[in-house]
């Protein structure tokens, strides 16, 4: 029998995740032989692709959910403080890589767009004004602006304002350094990189159908998309980057640790304008409080997205419910994922999130005119004819067992690692693509963690001279890494000195 083909590392599927992981690796060590897989025939067809998300460098700059209000009043920042320092080890990984003649301009997939939290009413306005007064105490949010004053947001968000009534209570906060991602435009940058590296492939039009364990890690079956046939692989190392598609290889893989993982498909929906005359009057990303009982993932954000070298407005998501764990995945996907072992949690997730299933059948039911609706809060004077619907990426949420109720439904994401560290797959979407970075030192950490502490120590800390912790504390030097990175990122003109002078 003929042996099968040998590599250090698989990763399944060519979005962000496993592009980032791939060269991130070849960085640490550029010896290993790495083979990507994936069943599309391009990088970043699914949750990675500009227009299956909305593009934001998720900073906990502008999103409301990021600091949750306690009965007593009370804001908690961690979680914004959190994804911030995590965005800044992303960008610095970006940075490093910008800064190599190979990787071309980093304003293919990445430029300043302010961000904006909007609210309206009594209540709302009281929520902002305490969120600001909190974050503002931090370094990383010092450059957040407030305002209670119809001029000011009609600089800052000038679409938004004309057709209000006059009464109307409403403020913002501002950020004028946030940025929108091209999350596929990077996810394939990363691909040409890897692509032109030795001992590197990217495979398309391959779909992983099989993992089984050897003595050595794990065989990968794998099948061609277009003729059927197929071969198998040996790899030491399994990264299972496949998105909504994880949870499904995880079980394949048969690892103790998948046992009691389900999922639960979130769709989603954007109205998308591309008349200039409209898009140019809003160059911010602003996003506001979700609908009561609205899951996070649901928060409406009006935004400018940069894609190609084209800006265009989004607005949404209008989520909704779908059986399918990918967007091109198949409506067996959900059913089919059901187990013995997980059985129980997703019960308990039906039987516990009733409401939840209410509010995403009744947004799929949703006819134009009440999606115009909604973006009037936005911006009042919206017409129909500019604007169209597009179809969203597809999330699968995390369903896992809990002592208490049987069963819960995750927001987050979830890194899930066999014992031996020979596999891991990442489950659960949000805040996501800005954040991969972090989640894949994270598995570097768990999965490599002899290299990460010994061999590949220094080339860990060129690249990364400041990780989360330090930058969440370290007031003076998470102002010298943002100030370089947006140099060396090319989203301020001037000196790191002179911008933050
Ligand atoms: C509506 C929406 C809005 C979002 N907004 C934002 C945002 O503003 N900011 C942000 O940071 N993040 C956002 N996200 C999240 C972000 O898009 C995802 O976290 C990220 O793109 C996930 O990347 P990935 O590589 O894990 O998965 P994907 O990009 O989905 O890639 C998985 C790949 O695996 C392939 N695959 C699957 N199964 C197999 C198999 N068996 N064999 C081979 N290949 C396979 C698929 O074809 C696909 O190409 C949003 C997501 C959605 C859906």
């Amino acid at each position: 029998m003929a042996q099968n083909e040998s590599v250090d590392v698989v990763l399944v599927g060519a979005g962000i995740m496993s592009a980032t992981l791939a060269v991130l690796l070849k960085e640490l060590d550029p010896t290993l032989k790495l083979e990507v897989v994936e069943a599309m025939d391009s990088g970043a067809a699914e949750s990675s692709n500009p227009w299956n998300n909305a593009g934001t460098g998720h900073a906990g700059l502008c999103e409301l959910n990021y600091t949750p209000q306690a009965a007593d009043g009370s804001i908690d920042i961690k979680k914004a403080v959190h994804i911030n320092t995590q965005f800044e080890v992303s960008r610095q990984f970006w940075a490093y890589l910008s800064k190599k003649n190979t990787f071309g301009s980093a304003r293919a997939f990445i430029n300043p767009v302010p961000h904006l939290s909007y609210v309206e009413g009594d209540k709302g306005v009281s929520f902002l004004k305490k969120r600001f007064e909190m974050l503002k105490q931090h370094h990383a949010f010092a450059e957040m602006e407030y305002t209670e004053d119809k001029g000011v947001m009609n600089e800052w968000m000038p679409l938004m304002m004309p057709g209000r009534p006059a009464d109307q209570h409403i403020a913002a906060t501002r950020v004028a350094k946030g940025t929108d991602v091209n999350f596929g435009a990077l996810t394939n940058k990363l691909l040409k990189v890897l692509g032109d590296t030795p001992d590197a492939q990217v495979k398309y039009s391959k779909k992983v159908v099989g993992l089984r364990r050897n003595g050595n890690g794990w065989t990968v079956s794998i099948k061609d998309v277009n003729s059927g046939g197929s071969r198998e692989v040996d790899a030491r190392f399994v990264f299972l980057g496949a998105g909504g598609a994880a949870l499904p290889l995880l079980q394949l893989s048969g690892i103790p640790e998948s046992k009691g993982f389900g999922g639960f498909p979130v769709s989603g929906q954007w109205l998308r304008c591309d008349n200039p005359e409209i898009v140019k009057q809003h160059q911010a990303k602003v996003y506001s409080q979700a609908a009561v009982g609205a899951p996070p993932m649901s928060v409406p954000h009006l935004d400018t997205r940069v894609v190609d070298g084209k800006t265009s407005l989004l607005f949404g998501p209008y989520a909704g419910f779908t059986t399918k764990f990918l967007k091109h995945g198949s409506l067996m996907d959900l059913p089919l994922s059901v187990r013995m072992g997980n059985i129980g949690p997703m019960l308990a997730v039906a039987r516990d999130n009733m409401d939840l299933t209410k509010y995403l059948v009744s947004e799929v039911m949703q006819s134009m005119e009440q999606r115009l609706e909604s973006l009037r809060r936005f911006y009042p004077e919206a017409k129909a004819e500019d604007w169209r619907l597009e179809v969203a990426g597809q999330r699968v949420q995390i369903i896992k067992k809990d002592p208490k109720k049987g069963g819960i439904l995750q927001f987050g994401t979830e890194l899930v690692s066999a014992q031996d560290g020979s596999l891991a797959a990442l489950l659960g979407a949000s805040p996501g693509a800005s954040v991969t970075v972090s989640i894949m030192l994270e598995l570097i950490e768990r999965c490599f963690p002899e290299q990460a502490k010994g061999a590949w120590a220094a080339k860990l800390k060129e690249i990364f001279p400041a990780r989360e912790k330090a930058l969440a504390t370290d007031a003076a030097l998470y102002r010298k890494i943002s100030a370089d990175n947006d140099v060396a990122l090319e989203l301020v003109e001037d000196s790191p000195a002179k911008h933050y002078a």
